[in-house]
């Protein structure tokens, strides 16, 4: 296995720069996720990685090597996509011996390697059965087969589960996260689902329009998310965002929003009367009828132990909490809102970067 290094990669279609000055690492037998929405340049950047599409400039290496010219057969690297071809012609045993044999390697170590990857998916009952009858899961087993077989240094995946219902795609994601726990692959996995990159990934990129937003663990672009678009984007229901107008200064402690002072992690960054941002994720507020910034019941969704509050401040803000479920709300009624002063994000409201405070420097308390 080994690391991947990114280097300033940048690709252009025409006129259009699909990649934009990309660097980042994969770290040796990390599960690293390339996420974000339709477009934003991730297919393109594991096409590069895997070989199958040229950069316009920049450098790829894999170990130690630079691989930015070679062909993707001159890569050790093993790729999965979403409609993965298997050959219909073939069983599920010659299909994941393809690549061996097409590599000459010795019938007997073949058939080892064969029966060892079947194993570790669990699907040795299926070796002598066609492919063109098996489900789409045990389909994308007998690929991920093909893929491992060849023990290569880096497994590429590009929405591996995509053609598979929401069901069987959580299962699958315990399925890949394990075995990746099993082989310890490097490996760079393509998705838009967030939800799938932040049950499996050790590390994710989260791309936007071609440039990478914020690089971290799962739980760092959570609490601790560069933008507003990173905030956006990861979260279900999302980050709720309170615009106002105001200036902070380094050490600050709280904001005005609203004429109402909400106590934030200490500011370490400071912004001059400009529109400001307060991001709350729902699970940070609480509602209390005494709280001071108002708002109006808009719906409550039932989700078993919790409840989704849509809320609507004085100033017109739709925002979103969860609460527990046996707390009793009435759609239309007034309530306060309450934050947890440790946990709340500040944006510049123009830029979107988020404004570094205590969060950042991990000692926010609240
Ligand atoms: P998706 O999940 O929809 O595949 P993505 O993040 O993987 O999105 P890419 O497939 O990398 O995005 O595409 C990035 C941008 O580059 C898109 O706007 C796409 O239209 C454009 N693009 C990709 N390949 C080509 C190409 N061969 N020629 C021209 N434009 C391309």
């Amino acid at each position: 296995m080994a690391e991947i290094r990114i280097e300033h990669l940048h690709k252009a279609f025409g006129d259009f720069a699909a990649v934009r000055d990309s660097t980042f690492s994969v770290r040796d037998g990390d599960f690293f996720c390339l996420l974000g929405p339709s477009g934003c340049g991730k297919t393109t950047t594991l096409r590069m990685i895997a070989g199958l599409e040229l950069p316009t400039s920049g450098r790829i290496l894999l170990g130690d090597e630079d691989v930015t010219f070679k062909r993707a057969s001159q890569r050790d690297i093993a790729f999965v996509f979403q409609l993965f071809a298997l050959y219909p012609h073939m069983n599920v045993r010659a299909n994941i011996a393809y690549p061996l044999r097409s590599q000459g390697m010795l019938r007997h170590d073949v058939q080892t390697r064969v029966e060892e990857a079947a194993r570790i998916l669990r699907i040795q009952h299926l070796l002598d059965r066609s492919v063109s009858g098996l489900s789409s899961g045990d389909r994308q087993r007998v690929a991920l087969g093909r893929a491992i077989v060849r023990e290569p240094m880096a497994f590429l995946l590009d929405e591996p589960l995509g053609a598979l219902d929401t069901e069987f795609r959580e299962v699958m994601c315990g399925e890949l996260r394990a075995l990746h726990d099993r082989l310890k692959a490097t490996t760079v996995y393509v998705t838009h689902d967030q939800l799938e990159a932040m049950a499996m990934a050790d590390t994710i990129a989260l791309m936007n329009r071609g440039v990478i937003e914020q690089l971290g663990t799962p739980q760092d672009i959570y609490d601790r998310p560069a933008s507003m678009f990173v905030a956006d984007f990861i979260g279900s229901p999302p980050m709720s965002f309170l615009p106002f107008r105001g200036s902070v200064v380094p050490g600050d402690r709280s904001v005005r929003v609203d004429s109402v002072d909400i106590a934030l992690p200490e500011v370490r960054e400071g912004s001059a009367d400009t529109e400001l941002v307060l991001g709350v994720r729902p699970e940070h507020i609480e509602l209390s009828d005494d709280a001071p910034l108002r708002a109006e019941v808009v719906d409550a969704e039932y989700m078993g132990t919790t409840q989704i509050v849509t809320l609507n401040t004085a100033t017109g803000t739709s925002m979103k909490a969860r609460i527990q479920a046996h707390i009793h709300v009435r759609p239309g009624e007034s309530t306060g809102l309450k934050f947890r002063p440790g946990q709340l994000s500040l944006f510049d409201g123009v830029s979107g970067r988020a404004l570094r405070t205590a969060l950042h420097d991990g000692d926010a308390h609240g």
